[in-house]
């Protein structure tokens, strides 16, 4: 029984679904975790996760193909992002299977939620760590919960995808070493900022320089950078201060084996921007935001252009995404089918 949903009215906005999974860690270890209908934590006033920024969260996303299945992609590298955030703030790991089979569990006890094929929406999967019991102090916290709950979303470009503008941004959201490489809260909190700045001048988001020189390209926003070079290759940044995107690392096999592109990872200069033809920003949320230009020191530099996608972006965003929704053949072990 499908529910009440007007599917292509959806943005991306909390709704409260059926079921969510709790997982506790205490004593040493994690309990087995169970479905509940509640969507209000009760936490310690003095959990770590409040005070000190304790905690981590993914984001995936759950598809309908058109046979009707339902399928996640990768939920695994999430699982395995989630752990190396939860060392980077010194909580406990979460086994791989135990992440997949909440993710399974939340699924399927909501599959009325999950959008129907050719809608382009999808059900959003939200797994996240925090550190709760009592404390004071600045260490690890005493007790953790895992959760996952879910929300259907609605696709990310309405009218088709179109480019838009971004404007380089003088603030850092994660300093050389720090936690710029973990999806910890703390970074989220640090963007919103100069994501206000960049919205009121006119632009979609900020691009963030290497924090250490403000040269080179880092992130764009909440995703990950990627331009083609004039000679066909694809080209994204590498610092231990970005975010490693699952689109991003599957983009560069696809580019790589599907389309036979060379693919490269090293420095991205703000100051020779001209070497790309076209360029993009990816992550699960739009899969590629093509990017029009970007504004620096005054000057906008367009790539392709500022109205139209281009051919390549168009090739690998079109391809990832018929392997999200199962019409494209998916690489060995990048599908898991919910039954
Ligand atoms: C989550 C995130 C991304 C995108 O990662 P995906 O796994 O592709 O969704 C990129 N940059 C930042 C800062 C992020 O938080």
């Amino acid at each position: 029984m499908s529910k009440n949903i007007d599917w292509s009215k959806l943005g991306f906005a909390y709704m409260k679904t059926d079921l969510r999974y709790v997982s506790k860690w205490k004593d040493g270890k994690w309990d087995d975790g169970q479905l509940v209908e509640d969507n209000k934590l009760a936490i310690s006033e003095s959990s770590t996760a409040l005070h000190y920024g304790q905690q981590c969260f993914e984001g995936l996303k759950v598809y309908r193909t058109k046979d009707g299945k339902i399928q996640l992609f990768r939920p695994d590298e999430n699982a395995k992002r989630l752990n190396n955030s939860c060392r980077r703030v010194m909580m406990p790991d979460m086994p791989v299977e135990k992440f997949i089979d909440a993710c399974v569990q939340v699924v399927k006890a909501n599959a009325d939620y999950v959008p129907p094929y050719g809608t382009g929406a999808t059900l959003y999967l939200r797994p996240f760590v925090i550190g709760v019991g009592d404390n004071l102090g600045v260490k690890p916290a005493p007790e953790y919960l895992f959760v996952v709950f879910c929300v259907p979303v609605g696709p990310y470009f309405k009218g088709g995808m179109t480019p838009v503008n971004f404007t380089i941004s003088e603030y850092d959201r994660a300093a050389p070493y720090g936690t710029g490489a973990a999806k910890v809260g703390g970074n989220y909190a640090a963007s919103m900022y100069p994501h206000k700045l960049a919205v009121e001048k006119g632009y979609a988001d900020c691009i963030y320089l290497d924090p250490l020189t403000h040269t080179r390209i880092e992130e764009v926003g909440a995703a990950n950078f990627f331009g083609i070079t004039k000679d066909d290759k694809f080209i994204t940044p590498k610092s231990p201060s970005i975010l490693p995107s699952i689109t991003k690392y599957s983009l560069m096999y696809l580019a790589k084996e599907y389309l036979g592109m060379e693919v490269e990872e090293r420095d991205v200069l703000v100051d020779n921007l001209d070497e790309f033809k076209e360029a993009g920003a990816c992550g699960t949320a739009a899969v590629i935001t093509p990017i029009g230009g970007i504004e620096y020191k005054g000057k906008l530099h367009v790539f392709h252009s500022e109205k139209e996608v281009g051919p390549i972006t168009k090739k690998l965003y079109n391809t990832l995404y018929g392997i999200q929704f199962g019409d494209v053949e998916a690489p060995a072990g990048w599908i898991v089918e919910v039954k």
